[in-house]
């Protein structure tokens, strides 16, 4: 059979499924060794992080930074008055960016020379995937699909969106439910806030993030309060009703939450493995529908691999990248034991402020080390909002283990946190100690010096 490009099949050394994160790079980094790659992808190229996901939500959280700005300056002896937010002209030029962003991904591809085939791709064999009717075999197969946001089923759960439905709002929300407690959920229900929508935020703890150390968890939930958003603690979702006045949100505990024109669901992700017909390849999933893969990223099926999100680890765009590419290396350039590490993987929630975490939080390391454990805490003001009315406190924790101290764990919230990060966290892939940071001498005045000065 042909293929939609006239290529033969049996062509391919490598035919990636899902132009992500994942899939492009790791595509790329094959055919840089000479592979002849193909990526199919059945939506826009670039993936959940390019188009619906870190891209267009970064652009947002900017977007609230700036609000945020024009507040304090009065406090710096600005006058702003009448400065209103333009929601369409925002949203009209973050999808022109992410539209330039498809575009350099196509280039991309094309300059690598990988075959993209627009389509869905289903497997038809354990080297053969059909894409719109034409099958393609490989030598060697990843399954890069990523996720999609879950809707819980509960009556009337279709009447809100998704984070999805949340960049493809062309309106500006004037009261919002927001619904969970992980990234998504405090990311969006910051932004909204900032950019000056009336939020509640319904989670069925009593703190977000919860997988956070402890300290992440009450600081960024008190944040979140500060700011205006009213926190409903301890709310299971039940459904959604619409009334005369609007969506109510209804819980178990017969309370509910009436009167909005958005309801926003952030409740987790499922893996998009559900169209893929694995079982004609073999390939089993877990009971969320993840493929499990081994430490190199290799199913039980000899010559299927996968990254990513579809595989429920760590489930961030340079995870996916990183895995993707060390796979190519391993596959295409003979490097055997390449393989992503997945520990002290940092990450950052683009809440306001920002939280930057890499390492054991302090629960985990008192699980593995017991007593060998010694934490350091701090907290102040961030220099930035010395002549400010709100003051959101900064707050840091290293976690070190005995007897040298090792640095196991580093968890910052506040202004900064996002960009300081990436440093510490090669500290603490490095094995520094805490004397290793104590010997480092501060930058002042900055906030990321109360790392390297906590007694
Ligand atoms: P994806 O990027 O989702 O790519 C999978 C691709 O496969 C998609 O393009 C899809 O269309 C395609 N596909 C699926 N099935 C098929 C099929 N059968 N045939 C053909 N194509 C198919 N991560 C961060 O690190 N930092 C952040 O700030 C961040 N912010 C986020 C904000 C939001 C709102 C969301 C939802 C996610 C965010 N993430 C962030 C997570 C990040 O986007 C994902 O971890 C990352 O995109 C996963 O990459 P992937 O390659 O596994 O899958
Ligand atoms: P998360 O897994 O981070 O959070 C979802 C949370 O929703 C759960 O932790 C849970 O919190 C709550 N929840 C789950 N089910 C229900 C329910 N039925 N009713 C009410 N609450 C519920 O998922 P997200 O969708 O926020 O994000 C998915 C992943 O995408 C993240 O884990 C992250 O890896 C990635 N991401 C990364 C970002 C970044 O790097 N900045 C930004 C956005 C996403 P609880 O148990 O406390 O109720």
């Amino acid at each position: 059979m042909q293929g939609c490009n006239d290529v033969p099949s049996e062509t391919f050394d490598y035919l990636v499924i899902g132009g992500g994160s994942g899939g492009i790079a790791s595509a790329r980094r094959a055919a840089q060794y000479g592979a002849r790659v193909a990526v199919v992808e059945a939506a826009r190229l670039g993936g959940t992080c390019v188009n619906v996901g870190c891209v267009p939500k970064k652009v947002m959280w900017s977007a609230a930074g700036i609000a945020e700005a024009l507040h304090l300056a009065a406090d710096y002896g600005f006058q702003v008055d009448g400065v209103r937010l333009d929601w369409p002209r925002l949203v009209q030029a973050r999808n022109a960016y992410v539209a330039r962003l498809n575009g350099i991904y196509k280039d991309l591809l094309d300059g690598s020379r990988v075959t993209l085939l627009r389509g869905h791709a289903r497997f038809a064999g354990p080297d053969a995937v059909t894409v719109n009717g034409d099958t393609w075999r490989a030598r060697h197969i990843l399954i890069a699909a990523g996720g999609r946001p879950l809707v819980p089923d509960l009556p009337g759960a279709q009447l809100g969106i998704d984070s999805d439905g949340f960049f493809a709002l062309t309106e500006q929300p004037r009261r919002v439910v927001v619904i969970g407690a992980g990234y998504i959920a405090v990311e969006l229900a910051g932004v909204l806030r900032a950019l000056g929508s009336e939020v509640a935020l319904a989670i069925r703890g009593q703190t977000v993030l919860r997988s956070f150390d402890t300290l992440v968890q009450e600081a960024v939930t008190g944040h979140l309060e500060a700011a205006g958003i009213a926190l409903q603690r301890g709310f299971v979702p039940a459904g959604v009703e619409r009334r005369d006045d609007g969506l109510a949100v209804l819980a178990a505990d017969g309370r509910s939450l009436a009167g909005y024109d958005c309801v926003l669901w952030a409740v987790g992700r499922a893996p998009c493995s559900d169209e893929l017909a694995l079982e004609l390849a073999g390939v089993g999933v877990d009971a969320d529908g993840h493929i499990p893969v081994d430490a190199f990223q290799d199913t039980t099926v000899p010559g299927i691999h996968a990254v990513g999100d579809i595989t429920g680890r760590a489930p961030l765009t340079p995870v996916a990248i990183a895995a993707g590419r060390r796979l190519a290396d391993r596959l295409f350039d003979g490097q055997s034991e390449r393989r992503l590490d997945y520990d002290n993987i940092p990450s950052v929630v683009f809440a306001h402020p920002p939280v930057g975490s890499v390492g054991l939080t302090e629960a985990q390391a008192r699980a593995a080390h017991g007593e060998a454990v010694r934490v350091y805490t701090t907290r102040f003001t961030d220099m930035y909002y010395a002549l400010g009315s709100h003051r959101p406190q900064t707050v840091a924790k290293l976690v070190c283990v005995a007897p040298d101290e090792r640095v196991v764990g580093v968890h910052v919230v506040g202004r900064g946190a996002d960009e300081m990060t990436q440093g510490f966290a090669v500290a603490v892939k490095m094995g520094a100690r805490k004397r290793d940071l104590d010997d480092t001498v501060a930058i002042h005045p900055t906030a990321s010096e109360e790392l390297v000065l906590m007694r």
